[in-house]
């Protein structure tokens, strides 16, 4: 592994607690693996870390345009009769930081000298153990995209089947990786087993209640994902086809997407869905609509 490729982590404060950031509890997480298959299909949030976003400008909005400049990192799980799948792995690596019980403050720099602050709480494992589960139970695993703050902890899960478009895998791993990318982090899935999604939808377990669609745009094969709940209903988990509620609310578009052209046809595909299936769209960065949502163990059914 390339020195530039490193993921360089600094605490810079162990006092950066506020009201809308959980506590970590600091225990001992219950004894985890061979989870049992639900009965119904099940979705569990995990609090991967809170990034504190310095400019607005880059997601085409003033500041003056937003509630608040913070985006959620959240992670998510879903536990089909039939088995598991793990949806984007978080902005730092478990394997980067200790947990003190309170908030860290992290300062991410990317390999292009990008930097970023995100606030960590609890490693993600500790939160999967939680819920009864370890990296080993996991049958799949699937990325949105491939920028840092999505792909922290896929070398975690070196058993996992890995879903993936040509295009997005073809960008991870080409000779100069794209810009807001941690290499590293995922530099292990070269060697799980993939499965190249070539159509539109693929329908996880077969059934249609778990179904990642292409929504190409942010990256080349950026992706949602579809979940149909029992009690619930039909979520769609947005990946970063949006970032903040008002890029939807006032129609703006990133600067560094892939292609913006791409971004606003997937927009547009995805809300003729939501419209078709009733479904609830889950903005994963949105701040606020995140802090609402129940978290692991804690689940929707
Ligand atoms: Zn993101």
């Amino acid at each position: 592994m390339k020195a530039n490729n490193r993921i360089v982590l600094v605490a810079v404060a162990t006092a950066l607690v506020s009201t809308a950031i959980p506590r970590g509890s600091g225990q001992t997480a219950p004894p985890a693996g061979h989870a049992q298959p639900p009965q119904s299909v099940r979705l569990y949030v995990f609090d991967c870390g809170t990034l504190h976003i310095a400019d607005t400008g880059r997601f085409g909005l003033k500041p003056e345009e937003v509630t608040t400049s913070d985006l959620s990192v959240p992670c998510f799980l879903v536990a089909h009769p039939k088995g598991t799948l793990f949806w984007d792995t978080g902005a730092v690596p478990d394997s980067a930081w200790k947990p003190t019980g309170a908030a860290i403050t992290y300062h991410v720099v990317l390999p292009d000298s990008q930097e970023r602050d995100v606030i960590m709480v609890k490693p993600l494992k500790a939160q999967l153990a939680e819920a009864g589960y370890s990296p080993s139970d996991i049958t799949y695993l699937a990325l949105s995209h491939y920028h840092y703050d999505h792909t922290a902890n896929a070398n975690a899960f070196p058993a996992a089947t890995w879903l993936v478009r040509q295009e997005e895998r073809d960008a991870m791993f080409a000779e100069k990786p794209p810009g807001v990318t941690q290499p590293s982090t995922y530099a292990s899935l070269r060697n799980n087993k993939t499965v190249i999604l070539k159509s539109d939808d693929y329908d996880v377990f077969g059934d249609g209640t778990v179904v990642i669609k292409s929504a190409p745009g942010h990256t080349p094969g950026h992706q949602v994902l579809y979940v149909k709940l029992v009690k619930t209903g039909g979520i769609l988990l947005s990946g970063d086809l949006y970032h903040y509620p008002e890029e939807r609310r006032l129609n703006r578009v990133p600067t560094f997407e892939f292609n913006q052209e791409q971004t606003r046809a997937s927009r547009e595909a995805i809300d003729t869905f939501l419209r078709k299936t009733d479904a609830q769209l889950w903005i994963q960065h949105d701040f606020k609509a995140n802090a609402r949502l129940k978290k692991a163990p804690d689940y929707y059914e």
